[in-house]
């Protein structure tokens, strides 16, 4: 490949304690959780809506992680979100919430700027910029052209890891054998009318009449009796999601699924059912993985191991849609384990970086379980407070800090450790 070298004089829009890259559920809780040690930060947003899958993907469900708490048990108690029993977050096990979307991304809107957090939208991460092994900057793609922001400590939250590799962390990717990694999504939604349709396959989409034919050969929704809506998620396209190409590729052959699933589920069972909404991007399960102080590892997750520097807990079950495409998931219960604040710190390249959400360090089979979105509000909250007492400390390396310091102050913020 050709290469042509930039160079440039880029505007500093900004120096604040700590800078927060991607306003997923990791993003948003990790930015709240460094205000809320008092130090001021950045949020940066390539999109125009905070909550990552949670929105931009429609996914608007979240799965029982077996514990409640923090950031997260704040957003259900705020949202009063009820699971399809109409069961508040107390049920801990079982709890399941749906949520709107829309209203999630309102709430999470509000929700930053009474923390005092400032928050940018449309503003891309395009590169790190290091002295030595401390980053000083990252340069983002605005509006107005490209700015740099300078901060004592920076959270990746991009779900990809952009920024961790772009600061030479070294990362990995998918499966051991060939490093393939889980299928995308695109979520969408469907509204009853209250009158039949008549069914409709656009030019150019496939159309399916058995179930085995569907995309992941199953029926997979959840239906809100009360408000008539159907959440679906029965798309399925192979590839990276990190990856030009296939990034690409996939929004077009998913786009064409959907209007096909909606034809088949039209024929099957929600005859006045119509296309209400579509996610504004293609949900992406998996990507890059930094390789960090720790790895988490299948063996963790089957005997449900303990650390002292437990930053979350999750009891998720290893859930892996087949990277192949073909067939449904690989789906294997485990016991509430604990994921280590090592595995947000990066092994090498930086010494005031961490990542939090789905690019922690963990292999293929552990990320499948970690990835919900629970355990990345849980992620993101405690790599916020990491950050800022780093800041505060004055540590050398942001995974130095003190942890009983680190839960005393995590605990202030709320959040609880089953046996700790
Ligand atoms: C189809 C699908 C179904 C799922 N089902 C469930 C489910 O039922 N329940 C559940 O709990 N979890 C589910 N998950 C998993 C969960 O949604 C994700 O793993 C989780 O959202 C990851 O959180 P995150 O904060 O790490 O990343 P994300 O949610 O991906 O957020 C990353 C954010 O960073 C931003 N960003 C990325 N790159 C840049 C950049 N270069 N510059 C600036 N911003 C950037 C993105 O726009 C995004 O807002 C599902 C995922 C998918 C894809």
């Amino acid at each position: 490949m050709n290469k042509i070298k930039l160079q440039r004089d880029i505007p500093e829009l900004a120096s604040v304690d700590v800078c927060v890259i991607g306003g997923g559920p990791a993003g948003t809780a990790a930015a709240v959780a460094v205000r809320r040690c008092g130090r001021s930060v950045i949020l940066m947003e390539r999109t125009a809506q905070l909550g990552g899958m949670a929105t931009t993907g429609s996914v608007a469900i979240w799965m029982s992680v077996g514990t409640v708490t923090g950031f997260y048990k704040e957003i259900c108690q705020d949202l009063e979100l009820s699971d399809f029993l109409g069961r508040d977050w107390t049920t801990i096990p079982m709890f399941v919430p749906l949520f709107n979307p829309f209203r999630l991304r309102h709430y999470l809107n509000r929700k930053l700027e009474d923390a005092g957090a400032t928050v940018h939208f449309h503003m891309e991460f395009v590169a790190a910029m290091k002295e030595g092994g401390t980053l000083t900057h990252v340069v983002v793609m605005t509006r107005e052209g490209l700015r740099a922001v300078r901060a004592r400590q920076f959270i990746d939250c991009t779900g990809n890891a952009s920024v961790a590799i772009d600061a030479g962390v070294p990362t990995r990717s998918g499966r051991d054998e060939d490093g393939a990694t889980q299928p995308m999504t695109l979520m969408f939604m469907m509204q009853d009318t209250g009158r039949t349709i008549t069914p409709f396959l656009p030019k150019g989409c496939p159309g399916y009449d058995r179930v085995e034919d569907l995309p992941q050969g199953r029926r997979l929704y959840w239906e809100d009796k009360a408000t008539g809506t159907l959440l679906v998620n029965m798309t399925r396209v192979r590839g990276n999601g990190a990856k030009i190409e296939d990034a690409s590729r996939c929004e077009r052959e998913s786009l064409a699924q959907v209007f096909g699933v909606v034809h088949f589920l039209q024929r099957n069972g929600f005859p006045t059912y119509v296309l209400a909404h579509v996610a504004a991007q293609t949900g992406i399960r998996e990507t890059n993985q930094i390789v960090g102080r720790f790895t988490l590892s299948q063996e963790d997750l089957a005997v449900a191991r303990r650390f002292p520097d437990v930053a979350t807990q999750n009891n998720y079950e290893i859930d892996i849609h087949n990277p192949t495409g073909k067939g449904g998931c690989d789906e294997r219960k485990v016991g509430l384990y604990d994921i280590p604040l090592r595995c947000l710190v990066p092994m090498s390249g930086t010494d005031n970086l961490l990542v939090a959400g789905r690019c922690l360090s963990a292999s293929h089979v552990a990320m499948s379980s970690v990835r919900v979105m629970p355990v990345c509000f849980g992620m993101g909250q405690a790599a916020g407070v990491a950050a800022a007492l780093a800041v505060e400390h004055g540590v050398g390396h942001v995974g130095d800090i003190d942890i009983s310091v680190f839960h005393g102050r995590l605990r202030k913020q709320g959040v609880e450790f089953y046996g700790l």
